[in-house]
């Protein structure tokens, strides 16, 4: 199966990231055709400044390669070095109703929260669209906020095969059960857009783990007594917790909810060992892909060959269907 994703770089990489996305990449890039690819066209709409957005990419290279993601299994590239998708984007762009991408709630909340929308985010469902097709995807592994994006790209190019003869193999999302919508220090979606984030990895390794922890004990809780107990289902608190640990431990803190006499420090603290044990290998082996900085662009070069390859061949197929050729 072709399996393609994409994450941004407008910023460090979070639990909701790993756990909604790119804990699936590596997974699926075992027995698929894994192409994933980060999303530098979509960042310009939020970062507007070419060192920040240059160390961004290598940071998200670097990110994805310490997490597991390997070069030899998949197919790991910068989105604008393939020029194709932005031709494709022109194409989906004309004949895509306005109504479709105002109903877009990715765009409606970012508005609705005081972000400044350009036209580049209005329509960022149709560039989105462009890199699935472009690369006839058949899955998309994505946290549960882009599984309506992945509904109006089915959307799109359903309209063009059907004006213009079958194209366009149509894709389908794949969240996960656990981590498909995780949790931001506040309790709303953990986004790097919205401050609320736990990053995976901080500049100064050394310093990674008192940083994460310093924020894990910030995150939000209501003023519950501490003997009075709760229930765990909706404490964003507990859903962290999840992330981490087993079966076995999950039961365990949601009946220490349940008996109440606990402190919301306690699940902090739990939390922070959790992640600390479960992202310490991943903050190892970056600090020795950082010195080696050859091998990451060498990576993503032969990446952007190969991506181009399969787009050339879809733009091609596309521009003769809808009379460009
Ligand atoms: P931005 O705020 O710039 O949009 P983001 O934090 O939403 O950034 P993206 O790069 O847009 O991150 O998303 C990369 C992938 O991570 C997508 O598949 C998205 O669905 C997933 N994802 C993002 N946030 C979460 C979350 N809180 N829980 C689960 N998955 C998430
Ligand atoms: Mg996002």
């Amino acid at each position: 199966m072709r399996v393609l994703s994409g994450i941004q770089p407008t910023g460090r990489p979070h639990w909701g990231n790993f756990f909604g996305a790119i804990r699936q990449y590596i997974d699926l890039q075992e027995e698929n055709d894994g192409f994933y690819f980060i999303a530098d066209l979509h960042a310009l709409t939020t970062v507007r400044d070419p060192a920040r957005l240059r160390g961004y990419v290598i940071d998200a290279a670097l990110d994805l390669l310490a997490l597991g993601l390997d070069p030899a299994k998949a197919t790991m590239f910068v989105q604008s070095h393939v020029p194709e998708v932005s031709e494709l984007n022109w194409i989906l762009l004309s004949g895509a109703p306005m109504g479709l991408l105002e109903r877009c709630h990715a765009y409606k909340e970012k508005k609705a929260k005081g972000l400044v929308a350009d036209a580049g985010l209005f329509t960022y469902p149709v560039l989105m669209s462009a890199d699935i097709l472009a690369y006839d995807s058949q899955i998309v592994p994505v946290g549960e906020d882009q599984v309506q994006h992945i509904e109006v790209c089915r959307d799109l190019a359903g309209r063009f095969n059907h004006s213009f003869g079958e194209t366009f193999v149509l894709p389908k999302a794949k969240t996960l059960e656990n981590g498909a919508k995780v949790p931001g220090t506040d309790g709303q979606k953990m986004s790097k857009s919205y401050d609320n984030t736990l990053p995976l990895f901080c500049d100064d390794k050394l310093d990674t783990v008192k940083k994460i922890s310093k924020q894990i004990m910030r995150i939000t809780t209501d003023s519950r007594a501490m003997e009075d107990a709760k229930d765990p289902e909706g404490d964003h608190l507990y859903d962290l917790y999840r992330l981490f640990a087993s079966d076995a431990e999950v039961e365990a803190m949601a009946a220490m909810y349940r008996r109440g006499g606990f402190g919301y420090g306690e699940v902090k603290k739990a939390i922070a060992e959790a992640s600390e044990a479960y992202f310490g290998p991943a903050r190892e082996k970056r600090a020795d892909l950082e010195k080696n900085l050859d091998y990451v662009h060498e990576a993503l070069r032969a990446g952007a060959e190969r991506a181009r390859t399969v787009a050339a061949e879809v733009l091609s197929r596309a521009q003769t269907a809808c009379g460009l050729r």
